[in-house]
């Protein structure tokens, strides 16, 4: 029987009795008590009413919800993105096993795969999946499992996961692709053939900065062990969370065009006045100019809220750049309905340094922006101001 949340539980819950709560109901109760020793025993079995580090009702829920929307077999909610990707990285290994992780990865997972993965004997080999050459020799290695990241933080490449996938078969290992800049189903690739997706559910799943999320999604085999991981190591999502992500899932679809929309806006107008303005670099996947637009334009259903650019003056214009800004805020993450500024170089890819983050395509000198909610004509006056300004 299947424990983590998987699409059939959707409709294993339809309408039982008169008079059922719309809105899920919560328990923060950690523990479930029983009348006797036989049914506390039964419950040891996979219950999801008796400990809620083993598994809860509202999380099933979600998993199964996330599930239905990604296209996968199961789910398994963990309390952040980092907690999803560790597991997978380390719960799906034992010592000796090789991964091989894309360079152009989040920060902290690569902080993850320097600091604390050799603790454990895990071999991680990095590589650039922009150069032919250095894949091959990656996969020549022998990885168990490929980790990749599309669209990529901050830079906005995207990877083909389809040819990828391919590739990474063809030589016997996994494919697991953090997804996190764009969620479900405006990307979807499980359909592509990645073996296993993860997302910080923290951005846009959550949607509204208050809450710490995570998710792997993939197929029975790979979910069994990482359920087991999960219980025995203890980062599963605890219940309130689990309660507000479902609730932020009813408005995902919304929320995600509206905010991509207006990014796309955004972008063309910044791209459409880059001299006056003094931007340098600019990077959104739904603009001509990009690099992978043309894969874009074939793979994902819109291009989603996340964008950055380069002002010209360096780290200094920068810096006052980012002073100067009134509407965004500044903070890092993303995928919330305010919108956000950050310096990458400084948040997300802090652990490297200034030629480790050159050597995947961005300086001290770049802005990253998520886009909100607000007005596009107000967001663009906040970075015409601060741009005119500096
Ligand atoms: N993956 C990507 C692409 C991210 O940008 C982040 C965080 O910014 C994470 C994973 C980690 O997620 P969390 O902060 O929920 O642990």
């Amino acid at each position: 029987m299947k424990k983590y949340g998987h699409p059939g539980l959707l409709k294993a819950r339809s309408l039982s009795q008169e008079g059922e709560p719309l809105s899920p109901p919560l328990t923060r109760s950690s523990t479930f008590e029983y009348p006797s020793r036989e049914s506390h025993n039964r419950a040891i079995e996979g219950s999801d009413r008796f400990y809620a580090r083993n598994g809860h009702e509202i999380g099933r829920m979600v998993e199964a919800r996330l599930a239905e929307l990604e296209g996968a077999e199961g789910a398994l909610l963990f309390s952040s993105g980092i907690a999803a990707i560790a597991a997978v990285l380390q719960g799906l290994s034992r010592s000796g096993t090789r991964l091989a992780v894309s360079r152009h990865s989040y920060g902290g997972t690569l902080a993850l795969c320097a600091e604390i993965l050799p603790r454990f004997g895990i071999h991680v080999a990095l590589f650039d999946p922009f150069d032919a050459a250095d894949l091959a020799r990656a996969l020549d290695a022998g990885p168990e499992l490929v980790q990749v990241e599309t669209p990529i933080n901050p830079t906005l490449r995207l990877l083909d996961i389809e040819s990828l996938a391919a590739q990474v078969h063809a030589k016997g290992a996994q494919l697991s692709v953090d997804a996190t800049f764009i969620p479900p189903p405006f990307q979807r690739c499980l359909e592509k053939g990645a073996d296993l997706v993860v997302h910080s559910a923290t951005k846009f799943f959550g949607g509204h900065s208050d809450v710490l999320a995570g998710v792997v999604l993939g197929r029975d085999a790979e979910l069994t062990r990482l359920e087991d991981w999960r219980r025995m190591t203890g980062p599963i999502l605890d219940q309130d969370a689990a309660w507000l992500l479902n609730r932020s899932l009813e408005t995902l679809e919304l929320r995600f065009r509206e905010q991509s929309a207006r990014a796309s806006d955004l972008a063309r107008h910044l791209d459409q006045n880059r001299e006056r303005l003094g931007i340098e670099a600019l990077h959104y996947p739904g603009l001509e100019g990009h690099a992978d637009h043309e894969l874009a334009r074939r793979t994902l259903h819109t291009y989603g809220s996340m964008l950055s650019f380069e002002p010209t003056g360096g780290l200094e214009r920068t810096a006052r750049v980012f002073d100067a800004l009134g509407t965004f805020h500044r903070g890092p993450s993303l995928g919330g309905t305010e919108s956000l500024v950050c310096l990458p170089a400084e948040t997300s890819h802090a652990t490297l340094s200034e030629t480790e983050t050159r050597s995947i395509g961005f300086g001290p000198g770049l802005l990253r922006l998520s886009i909100g909610l607000e007005p596009l004509e107000t967001l663009i006056a906040d970075l015409e101001a601060a741009l005119d300004r500096t």
